[in-house]
């Protein structure tokens, strides 16, 4: 089998799939793996590294792309990758296909077998969403922070104040791995916070687990309203996984609030929970909006590339492996938890939450 990781080319990511500790263990079983130059750079590692652990350093990716039969990724191919693929070869990436139409149609069309990190679900968690999420709902609770600052557009409000002054008052949407992080870093800086889910028996783990200044609050749409106009820093981690994120604040909801109030939308991946929200990047990562500062980046982790990659490859390789040792043909009937991971093959759309998006029969 062969292995292909092309750099990554979608604006500010600076992740890579695997790093050469992984690649030296997919060699242990004997692949072989093309990597595009420099594809770890922006996490650390250079072509040497990889060159020691066996890895073929090709000088495109193209080139990559020509001689793998499995191409691992982080993004979800943007389009100037679309032409790179060969019908029918494996990809296993994060995909976001309830958010993308057109990459959906292009991965049908094209008979990519496709499998996504984000749906992979083994004992009702997602274990390959998990690092990441860490990741953004840490960062989360940090850039709603900076985004207060009077020169970002923000009202001017230190998160945790000082003695003798108001703290930022903090929601968080959603409390899984993205909230519960989140949470956890804005309750570190000081600020009062209130973590929202639908899941009670989420909401009494959170209870048991998070540090004072931290209530939960039962997520409908009257409580949400009831602290609105007092939240300083919203942030959004809902998800119903594989779909389109819910629409927690609308549009009309934005003249509730604080002008200069932050609204950081971590579910951006899977089309944004707020109403107003588009994806941002890290160079201009945030809109102001009704005079509501939104923070919509959605490839967040890529801004910690050198943590990310790590924890990325911790959870990723073992399904790597398994599916360099049996291929997308025998992978689901080998390893009962890839049939969560497969969303397209052959053609076919195996993930009915993208189908519900898209109007496409899976
Ligand atoms: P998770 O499944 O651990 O948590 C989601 C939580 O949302 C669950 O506890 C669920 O009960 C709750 N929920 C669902 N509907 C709700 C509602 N109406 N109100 C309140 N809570 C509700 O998911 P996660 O791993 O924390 O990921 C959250 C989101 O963050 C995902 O969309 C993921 O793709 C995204 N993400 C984005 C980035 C980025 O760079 N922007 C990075 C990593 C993850």
């Amino acid at each position: 089998m062969k292995i292909g990781i092309p750099k990554e080319i979608k604006k500010d990511e600076y992740r890579v799939s695997v790093t050469p500790h992984g690649v030296a263990e997919l060699l242990e079983l004997g692949v072989e793996v093309y990597l595009e130059t420099l594809a770890g750079e922006g996490s650390g590692f250079s072509d040497q590294e990889y060159l020691d652990a066996g890895a073929v350093v090709l000088k495109n990716a193209s080139e990559v792309f020509t001689l793998a039969d499995i191409i691992i990724k982080v993004k979800e191919p943007i389009e100037s990758e679309y032409s790179l693929f060969k019908e029918k070869q494996t990809l296993f990436t994060y995909l976001h296909l309830a958010a993308d139409e057109k990459l959906t149609h292009f991965l049908l069309e094209k008979k990519i077998r496709a499998f996504s990190y984000e749906t992979l679900l083994l004992n009702g968690k997602l274990p390959l969403l998990e690092p990441m999420s860490e990741v953004a709902g840490k960062m989360a609770a940090l850039m709603g922070a900076v985004h207060l600052g009077k020169y970002q557009g923000g009202l001017g409000l230190l998160a945790g104040g000082v003695v003798g002054t108001q703290k930022a008052k903090v929601m968080v949407l959603g409390g899984g791995v993205a909230g519960t992080c989140a949470a956890e870093v804005a309750a570190g800086l000081g600020a009062d916070v209130t973590i929202y889910d639908i899941n009670l028996d989420r909401l009494h783990y959170l209870d048991a687990v998070l540090p004072v200044n931290v209530a939960t609050m039962y997520s409908s749409k009257a409580a949400i309203s009831e602290l609105l106009p007092n939240a300083d820093i919203v942030i959004g981690t809902v998800l119903i996984p594989g779909a389109k994120a819910p629409k927690l604040i609308t549009k009309d909801m934005l003249g509730m609030m604080k002008q200069g109030s932050v609204l950081v939308d971590v579910s951006i991946d899977q089309g944004g929970c707020f109403e107003t929200s588009k994806p941002t990047t890290h160079t201009a990562p945030t809109f102001i909006e009704e005079g509501i500062v939104h923070y919509c980046v959605a490839n967040m982790p890529g801004a910690y590339p050198r943590t990310s990659t790590f924890a990325l490859t911790n959870a990723t390789l073992p399904y790597v492996k398994a599916l360099a040792k049996y291929g997308a043909e025998k992978i689901c009937d080998e390893l009962d938890v890839m049939v969560s991971a497969l969303n397209t093959y052959d053609g076919v759309l195996y993930n009915k939450a993208v189908g519900e998006a898209h109007a496409i029969e899976y």
